[in-house]
């Protein structure tokens, strides 16, 4: 069986696609320690530098002097402690929807929700870069997989009119993102809802990477395009922009009831950790503060000056304006994109090479993000170094 794998492996070493593990010897921030050398890290989803902050680790202190480290219990067990109802009650008054339900990740929110809603005969409608979350959810669930070209609300559509022709009187929800994780794009929100209210379908909008950066209290794309009422299902995660752990649902009262009583990953696994809640609600209190808007307020910044330094790239069309603090800097080929990371990496920068299948085979990109922590000179040195890299490729 061991060789095997070892097979394996060499068939994706072969292909520049093996991945491996780097041991980071210090916390989240702009600078992480690597084998005993600082590097200027622009790979980490903290997009307000929340991970290390103070305020979240003393929650979290706090509360594990009180409840302990673990909930000992799932959710409908034992596992529903006072820090568990305190970061829903203010997550649904944050995103100003009637209810929350909070799980261990994102992840899990995506794999316990999408079965809940649909099933065998059912229809899902997802965007062809949605994130592993949903499509596995999506999978999981046995409906009918759909999937529509990226933000292509022409073939969205067409799917809409098909599965009301052909599957009448099923359920149909439209799985898309706001802002896409690889790409850094947007979702066209406003022309979706518009679709799913026409087909009488259900909206799930994954804000993963659109909370903390987007919208009046960095409460995500729903809210400042003024659609909450239109999305049916709000999904983020508490584990980029908010710094610490875990998955979120928003929606109606009815919704979050019946995900309590059919979402597999939350009945059936053990509450988060208490601790960990307690640094989300944290981070939830945070964002609603004028610090916090002031906080958002500086990574737009970081975000504009890095729009404004970081090199055009032919493969890269979507240089435009920066919709987040996502930046994909597209190489196309699988062992080039290693190359400049690791190019990078030597004159200081973390940078990951993202490769299939997180992104098509033949699309390997560097995933360049901006938090509110880097320094303007951070910024500046990385677009510089890259412009070298690039010439030198270009020579090559
Ligand atoms: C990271 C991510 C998730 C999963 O969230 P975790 O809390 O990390 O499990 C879901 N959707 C998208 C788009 C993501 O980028």
């Amino acid at each position: 069986m061991g060789e095997l794998f070892e097979e394996q492996l060499e068939a994706l070493r072969a292909r520049s696609l093996e991945r491996k593990l780097r041991e980071i010897s210090s916390a989240q921030g702009p600078e992480v320690q690597i084998a005993g050398r600082r590097l200027i890290n622009f790979s980490s989803n903290d997009y307000l530098g929340l991970a290390s902050d103070l305020r979240l680790r003393e929650a979290a202190i706090g509360t594990i002097k009180e409840f302990g480290v673990g909930a000992g219990a799932s959710r409908l067990v034992s596992g529903t402690q006072s820090p568990h109802l305190r970061l829903e009650t203010a997550l649904a008054k944050w995103k100003e929807t009637e209810a929350a339900l909070s799980f261990s990740s994102g992840y899990a929110a995506a794999l316990g929700t999408v079965p809940a809603l649909v099933s065998k005969d059912d229809v899902i409608l997802l965007d062809k870069l949605c994130h592993a979350s949903l499509i596995d959810g999506a999978k999981l669930s046995g409906a009918i997989l759909r999937i529509f070209p990226h933000n292509h609300l022409g073939k969205l559509e067409d799917h809409l009119e098909w599965a009301r022709r052909e599957h009448a009187g099923k359920r149909i929800l439209i799985l898309t993102e706001s802002v896409f994780s690889m790409d850094g794009d947007r979702a066209p929100l406003r022309e979706l809802v518009e679709l799913k209210s026409r087909f009488g379908a259900l909206l799930m909008l994954d804000e993963a990477h659109a909370v903390g950066v987007i919208g009046p209290n960095g409460r995500g794309l729903a809210a400042a395009e003024n659609l909450n009422e239109d999305v049916d299902l709000q999904m983020g995660t508490l584990s980029k922009a908010l710094g610490a752990s875990g998955g979120y649902i928003c929606g109606s009262r009815s919704l979050i009831e019946w995900l309590i009583n059919r979402a597999r990953s939350f009945i059936y696994s053990t509450a988060p950790p208490p601790g960990i809640v307690s640094a989300a609600l944290a981070a939830v209190n945070f964002l609603g503060s004028s610090e916090g808007e002031e906080r958002r307020r500086l990574l737009w910044e970081r975000i504009g000056l890095m729009q404004d330094l970081l090199p055009r790239n032919e493969l890269n069309e979507k240089a435009g304006v920066a919709s987040s603090a996502i930046f994909p800097w597209i190489v196309g080929d699988e062992q080039a994109a290693i190359d400049l990371a690791s190019a990078l990496q030597s004159e200081g920068f973390l940078v990951p090479a993202i490769r299939y299948p997180t992104v098509a085979k033949g699309c390997a990109r560097l995933r360049i993000t901006v938090t509110a922590s880097h320094g303007e000179n951070q910024i500046r040195s990385l677009c510089e170094a890259i412009k070298r890299a690039n010439k030198r490729r270009a020579e090559d």
